[in-house]
């Protein structure tokens, strides 16, 4: 790895040097061949494993966690930071740099009461939800690796740890602006600071004054609501969308108890730690924006307030039209001619048939995927018997068959849906087999899952029981923040 140190060299104030603890018998538990291609390495061995596991140092590193705050649940925590996530550098790859960090690499001044560390399960998750992810073309930070090891950790009960070599392009973060406005008081210069390096990083095209910052905030509620359309789209749930976990690039990020959904049902919850439901399926759009609000309120000191509502005006837009756009290619509904009655109807037709999903407790990817088999200009659909009430079903294919018109080619159409809607996703119960398969000292379901994921468009017919609904144990798994 070759690595450059901007934020090291540039930002000295706005993180803690600290160097990982070495963890006992570090051993390869998952490698993504396609993560590493982004900073140009190939195959993982021993001097990699020693210096990613924190057991050797690794040449050119520099070590450090960063400083942060952030709301959480709704509530101000003034300082939060890296508590167990080393920094080594940005590793410079074929197409950029890349932040390459240990998460779960030891305690850090940031760690408060933890120890540092993460446990195997949610290094697996965070793994195995980077990469997938990723081929799901979601924004998303990425997962080089995960490392074994036999070094106990307490959480309800004794686990061993494991380190996740986390890659994302920034690891700056909606809680490192919030930071050095509420907690660091008076300290305009550093935010200053913050923003010209992010810009100059990642927005080249801006320039480091009034009107760059103005588009830059532009482009962060642009990002942010891109990434959530998705999420939205493909029916993912972040599960813990604090503003210390929102990247600042509109990347998914800092994974916990996320969960994708399984049978259909707007107000899912999938963290534990959240009974109110203030994270739920439903709720990501509008905790979307109220995140950028509280992004906007810590920028008032460099970015005037009219200029930050007018950006924040163009949220709900800049969420809708790309999950419009993404929606409809799940239909298989022409883009031409979009206007915004189109957009209406568009909407309210995509809704109607999501309310039929969840009164009749269908699986949102199974479901999604069957319009790949479907001949759309038939009266007659093998959808219609997923439906009790047959004619409610009718009622909204005939209003998708008017809005769909002709098809030329069905073949050609049912292709373009299969390579839209999935057939595998990253299923909470599939992640648990494969975690308790790994504590079993068997690493070939993870694997498997992990290739598989890797091309989820794909039939990959020797790999159908992966595309299966949960059995009973893993339906509405809901997963603990203890990670
Ligand atoms: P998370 O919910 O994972 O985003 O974590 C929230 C905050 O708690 C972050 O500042 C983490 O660094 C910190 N944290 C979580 N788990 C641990 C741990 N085991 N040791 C130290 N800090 C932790
Ligand atoms: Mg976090």
């Amino acid at each position: 790895m070759k690595f450059k140190q901007d934020f090291f060299n540039q930002l000295p104030e706005f993180y803690s040097q600290v160097y990982p603890q070495g963890i006992s018998h570090p051993h390869w538990l998952a490698w993504s061949d396609n993560a590493a291609q982004l900073i140009g390495l190939t195959q993982p061995n021993d001097e990699l494993l020693l210096g990613l596991s924190g057991n050797a140092a690794v040449d050119g590193a520099t070590y450090y966690a960063q400083v942060y705050s952030g709301h959480q649940f709704g509530g101000y925590t003034p300082r939060l930071g890296d508590g167990r996530s080393i920094i080594l550098g940005e590793a410079i790859g074929p197409n950029g740099a890349w932040d390459v960090a240990l998460k779960g690499g030891g305690p850090t001044p940031y760690s408060r009461h933890g120890d540092g560390r993460a446990v195997m399960r949610s290094a697996v998750r965070e793994f195995l939800v980077s990469e997938a992810l990723h081929h799901l073309h979601v924004p998303t930070t990425r997962a080089l690796a995960v490392i074994g090891s036999d070094l106990p950790v307490w959480r309800e009960s004794q686990e061993t740890a494991a380190i996740t070599v986390r890659l994302a392009r920034s690891h700056i973060r909606f809680g490192h602006f919030e930071f050095f406005c509420h907690s660091e008081r008076g300290r305009a210069d550093k935010l200053i600071q913050l923003l010209n390096f992010t810009i100059a990083q990642h927005y080249p095209h801006l320039s480091c004054d009034p009107s760059g910052y103005k588009a830059w905030f532009l482009q962060v509620v642009q990002d942010t609501a891109r990434m959530i359309a998705h999420w939205q789209a493909i029916g993912f749930a972040h599960g813990v969308m604090n503003t210390d976990n929102m990247s600042i690039l509109g990347e998914s990020f800092d994974f916990g108890p996320f969960a994708f959904l399984d049978t259909f049902q707007e107000d899912f919850i999938c963290n534990h730690s959240d009974p109110e439901g203030r994270y739920a399926f439903g709720q990501q759009p509008g905790i979307g924006l109220w995140n950028l609000q509280r992004l906007a309120q810590a920028l008032t000191p460099l970015i005037p307030s009219d200029d930050l509502i007018a950006a924040l005006n163009q949220y709900q837009d800049a969420l809708v039209q790309p999950y419009l756009r993404l929606m409809r290619a799940k239909l298989g509904l022409p883009t031409l001619a979009i206007q915004a009655e189109q957009d209406k109807q568009d909407l309210e037709l995509i809704g109607r048939f999501t309310v039929l999903m969840e009164k009749n407790q269908l699986d949102y990817t199974q479901t999604w995927r069957r319009f790949g088999k479907i001949d759309p200009t038939s009266q007659w659909s093998s959808l219609r018997d997923d439906f009790i009430d047959t004619s409610e079903f009718d009622a909204w294919y005939q209003a998708y068959q008017r809005r769909l018109g002709s098809v030329a080619d069905i073949n050609a159409w049912q292709a373009e849906r299969n390579s839209v809607n999935p057939k595998y996703i990253l299923r909470n119960y599939l992640a648990q087999e494969a975690i308790i398969a790994v504590e079993e000292g068997n690493l070939a379901p993870l694997h498997r899952l992990q290739k598989v994921l890797s091309q989820p468009f794909a039939e990959q017919n020797e790999h159908e029981d992966l595309a299966k609904r949960p059995p009973d144990w893993g339906q509405g798994l809901i997963m603990s923040c203890s990670s």
